[in-house]
């Protein structure tokens, strides 16, 4: 058994509030969520960071950000072909950038007006 917190959720043994899945991608509500929406992408596989996975398989990174993009649509943050009202994706890597979490997530946040530098 893994102690990967998100591996643990793809494998459905620790609960998830879903917003979308595709084969090898998941996305769910954030637990303490930063703005009215905040959705984490995770692919289904371990990788511990973006460059990481990058690295491993540039396809799957393809997909999990192509996810991000339509939960953005899903959740009104984004028309299919416009920007409108506009959303942010982040991802933390090390723990500088205060990455708690060492499966690689992109954070997806929208919902109201988000200030920046972000802090
Ligand atoms: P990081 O700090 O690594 O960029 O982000 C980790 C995120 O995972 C945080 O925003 C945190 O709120 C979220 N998180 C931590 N534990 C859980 C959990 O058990 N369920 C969900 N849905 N999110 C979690
Ligand atoms: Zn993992």
């Amino acid at each position: 058994m893994t102690d990967c917190l998100f591996c643990r959720m793809v494998a459905g043994e620790i609960p998830a509030d879903v917003v979308h899945e595709t084969d090898r991608t998941l996305a769910f509500r954030d637990i303490n969520p930063q703005a009215p929406t905040h959705v984490l992408v995770v692919p289904k596989e371990h990788h511990p960071t973006v460059v990481a996975l990058a690295q491993a398989d540039p396809g799957l990174l393809g997909a999990v950000v192509r996810a991000a993009g339509e939960v953005a649509v899903q959740e009104g943050l984004a028309t299919e072909d416009g920007v409108e009202p506009g959303y942010r994706v982040v991802t933390n890597t090390g723990p500088a950038a205060g990455q708690t979490v060492h499966h690689l997530h992109l954070h997806v946040l929208g919902g109201r007006d988000l200030r920046w530098p972000p802090g």
